[in-house]
């Protein structure tokens, strides 16, 4: 009997895998299934909602088990992908025979990781989205600066750059990678990130992995990168070194980002605009939903990483913004071209793959269709005049394709399949030597059918037939009852098979007809896969001028679709200045508006209109009277406008922001469950630590997560900070209307709200900002409007009425705050008046005091305490 604990053969042969494979799923190839153990298989099963059974046992406990076909694995591994898993493919890499050969009739089959699927590394179109990037980045440290590689290998592109650590985040949040790969040992490593051995990190090697890809001797010619950028760039190349076992996909010369060129956002300031995802996750609600009126996938990534990463440069704004202007102008040329785009292949990811080695016939057909459909856009395009800078200098890359797409379309038949391995898809007159041997298995098809009907005369059995099937091939069927006429050794036929109802035969000549069509086509199949072997050698001599062009039609697609969208909703072109200003006439939040717009409601347009001398707008007024929506709409502006696109405004100047910051007061996002204060507070220190006097704040009920003195007085402290310290445009929404004193003290804040008015004991809310402060706080009235009983609302009035009257005659809440000494000071010295206070109470003997004297000194704690 084996010894029990001994793993079988395969199980030993699983378990290196396994090992090999660490923490990804190990997809286990057993004849047409990937098999998945133990707790591979658990997870799998759970994920994927299959059966988990058990096969044979390990150390005396049955081996959990499940499996995938491998013919639909594709849409399992995006399943699991997605739920975030990883897998290795373990593929047999010999045939049973093979190993039958090697070691006897046990030998078992040997089988390798050919592959790791992750996240950032798909480039298979039904495991990609079509509209969004697929990024893979990798980040680390070196010296005090951070590194940052990322790459999108479905298109290749790549890019570097560094930051300090302070801003890692913030700089990670911008690319929202599928996955994050960082040195293992690394404290300041994103949370999520994947740990690769730190020796992959080193940046002589990086530099040498990025010259060997792009066959260069230096990588001047691309740019002058940093130490840290080039060590990050090491860490990516050597992950997709081992995920790809060795092959290496699609990579473009790398491009330097540097981050003085992009208006910086943290991660809050992202989640709270909505920019590429609402709030609740998905792209619907968000900026971006709203925006994009791409007709190609590509042209939605491209918007995505724009509304991502917008510019901090003028000139570089102004091109894009010349571009949208020369599509928005006319709009019959504009229809043209949408309609050319619409139709076009997305053939930066057809040759992510073809460079891959995971392309097929299909892909460089819609290669051939793409670059051929790019030259007619350039021809369309360039004989206009007053062409914008950005088009003239897109146009070029369009064309110079004429040899290999000529190629292409002489090689390709009009519609190439998916399949690579059954062939099909070379066209007829490309090679002599294939047609003839397709015309040879043609002949012999021919031949078969004639030899069919002279079998027939000659037998005499007119249900004779010649069949093909997978197992005996070509073969002659004859009902039984016809049988015993073919089974004489003179008929010439040879017996192969009875069944139930016919029998089957053989003939020599139909055994060498068939023969030469096996022949022909094997032959046939191996002279297709030669070349297409050639035009994808072709094709990946070509891969940098094909990805321009595809980057250049993704740009034309961004700028007429935004073009587009300022037509239909009339927006325009902002003005950019350097100057510190933000003069909206007229704006709306395209997000609101929209959904206003399906309930059959309209948007109130409103004015925003800071200056370095009036640079902090306070706003008041009631509860959704749209103080949110109007921060929230003067952000968007902003942020589209230095995306390169027009905005929802009836004009727009805008002075360039370096950093725009976007904060809410906690208890809006109380159903998110975390210690909502503290984070509200840590992102309003992050803000006060970094906004300078270029930047764009807008701060939505800050000190609303505490109680209300509290509240109120860090509200009150943070505004006065941003006026005095950071002194950046900052719009500030608060229902204290206590705050509105902070205007006698501050010279570059003024006074706004939105208006409401009642309206027969009804509370109107009439979304229009007007100067001043709100009058009055309308929070019973919001309340009377959101359906709180009338005898609460009635009773809230009458706790309201005793309150005031209290705080009149006490001095109250916000007396005195008017005069507080400026806010670095304020907090101390209400904190020392508190100690001497405290002091005097401590070291008093009550007992001692004589009544006179009692009363003497309760008036003067008094009076101390009343200046306080
Ligand atoms: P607040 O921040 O003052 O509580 P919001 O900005 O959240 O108010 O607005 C509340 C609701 O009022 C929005 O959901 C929207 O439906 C409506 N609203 C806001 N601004 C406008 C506007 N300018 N025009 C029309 N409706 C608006």
């Amino acid at each position: 009997m084996a010894d029990a604990s001994a793993p079988t053969p395969m199980m030993a042969q699983y378990l290196s895998l396994k090992r090999e494979a660490g923490d990804c799923l190990l997809f286990y190839r057993m004849g047409d299934f990937f098999e998945l153990f133990f707790d591979d298989a658990k997870r799998a099963s759970a994920v994927l909602d299959i059966a988990l059974t058990s096969r044979g046992e390990h150390d005396g406990a049955p081996v959990p088990m499940c499996g995938v076909p491998v013919h639909s694995a594709e849409s399992y591994l995006a399943r699991l992908i997605r739920a975030g898993c990883r897998v290795a493919i373990a593929e047999q890499v010999e045939s049973p025979e093979e190993a039958k050969k090697r070691g006897g009739s046990k030998a078992l089959v040997r089988r390798d990781i050919v592959r790791f699927v992750t996240a950032g590394t798909l480039t298979e179109e039904a495991l990609l989205e079509p509209r969004r990037a697929n990024l893979l980045v990798a980040a680390c440290e070196l010296r005090g600066t951070c590194g940052i590689a990322a790459c999108d290998i479905s298109t290749g592109r790549m890019e570097l750059e560094e930051c300090d650590p302070g801003s890692l985040d913030a700089t990670l949040a911008r690319f929202a990678a599928s996955e994050v790969v960082a040195p293992e040992g690394w404290d300041a490593a994103p949370p999520d990130a994947i740990s690769r051995p730190a020796r992959d990190f080193a940046s002589d090697e990086g530099e040498a992995r990025l010259k060997s890809v792009h066959g260069v001797a230096t990588l001047d010619g691309f740019g002058d990168f940093s130490r840290p950028m080039l060590a990050a760039a090491g860490g990516l190349i050597a992950y997709l070194d081992h995920v790809g076992r060795g092959s290496l996909p699609l990579l473009l010369p790398p491009e330097m980002r540097g981050s003085d060129s992009v208006l910086a956002m943290d991660q809050a300031t992202r989640a709270s605009l909505e920019i590429i995802e609402a709030q609740g996750g998905g792209r619907q609600g968000s900026l971006l939903a709203e925006v994009d009126r791409c007709v190609t996938g590509a042209g939605a990534r491209q918007l995505a990483e724009d509304l991502a990463t917008p510019l901090a440069n003028r000139a570089a704004i102004g091109r894009r913004h010349d571009l949208v202007h020369f599509f928005h102008a006319d709009p019959l040329l504009r229809a043209d071209l949408r309609e050319v785009l619409r139709g076009l292949p997305d053939i930066g990811r057809a040759l992510g793959r073809v460079v891959a080695g995971r392309g097929s016939p299909r892909d460089l057909g819609q290669l051939r269709d793409g670059l051929a459909e790019a030259r007619r856009i350039g021809d369309y395009l360039q004989p206009r005049g007053d062409k914008p800078d950005l088009l003239s200098e897109l146009l070029p890359r369009l064309g110079g394709h004429g040899a290999l797409t000529d190629l292409l379309s002489r090689a390709l038949v009009a519609a190439p399949p998916t399949e690579r391995g059954s062939g099909g898809f070379i066209a007829e007159g490309y090679d002599a030597a294939l047609d003839e041997l397709r015309a040879v298995s043609g002949n012999a098809r021919r031949a078969i059918a004639a030899m069919e009907a002279r079998y027939r005369d000659d037998t005499g059995i007119a249900a004779l037939k010649i069949k093909h099937n997978g197992v005996l091939g070509y073969f002659i069927e004859v009902p039984a009852r016809h049988a015993d006429k073919l089974m004489t050794p003179e008929s010439g036929f040879t017996h192969r098979q009875t069944m139930a109802n016919a029998v089957r035969f053989n003939s020599l000549q139909l055994h060498e007809e068939a023969g030469r069509i096996a022949e022909a086509g094997a032959h046939a199949l191996a002279a297709e896969d030669a070349h297409f072997e050639e035009l994808v050698g072709e094709v990946v001599n070509a891969r940098e001028k094909i990805a321009a062009t595809a980057a250049a039609l993704a740009r034309l697609d961004v700028a007429a679709g935004q073009a587009e969208r300022a037509a239909e909703g009339g927006w325009c072109r902002p003005e950019i200045l350097d100057d510190p200003c933000l003069e909206i006439e007229g704006g709306r939040h395209p997000v609101v508006e929209a959904a206003l717009a399906r309930a059959g409601e309209r948007f109130v347009a409103n004015d925003c209109r800071l200056a370095s001398e009036d640079r902090l707008w306070l706003i008041g007024g009631p509860n959704m009277g749209g103080k949110s929506t109007f921060l929230r709409q003067n952000a968007l502006i902003v942020l589209l406008g230095q995306a390169g696109g027009f905005v929802p405004a009836a004009s727009a100047r805008i002075g360039l922001v370096d950093r725009l910051f976007s904060r809410v007061g906690a208890s809006d996002n109380l159903a998110r469950g975390r210690s909502t204060f503290m984070v509200e507070m840590v992102e309003t220190a992050a803000i006060l630590a970094q906004a300078s006097e270029r930047s764009f704040v807008i701060l939505d009920e800050v000190g609303r997560g505490t109680s209300t003195y509290d509240g109120l007085a860090l509200a009150w402290a943070v505004a006065e900070a941003i006026h005095e310290v950071n002194r950046c445009r900052c719009l500030f929404a608060t229902h204290y209307h206590e705050l509105s004193r902070l205007a006698d003290s501050c010279p570059s804040l003024s006074l706004h709200h939105v208006r409401a008015k009642e309206w027969k004991g009804e509370l109107v809310l009439l979304h229009e900002l007007a100067e001043g402060a709100a009058d009055r706080s309308y929070g019973l009235a919001v309340a009377r409007l959101a359906g709180v009983p009338r005898e609460v609302v009635a009773r809230a009035k009458a706790v309201l009425e005793k309150l005031e009257k209290g705080r009149a005659e006490t001095g109250g809440l916000a007396a005195g705050l008017g005069e507080l000494p400026l806010f670095a000071a304020a907090a101390e010295a209400e904190e020392e008046q508190c100690d001497a206070l405290r002091d005097r109470l401590h070291g008093l003997d009550v007992d001692a005091l004589s009544p006179r004297e009692a009363l003497d000194l309760l008036y003067e704690l008094k009076r101390e305490a009343g200046e306080a």
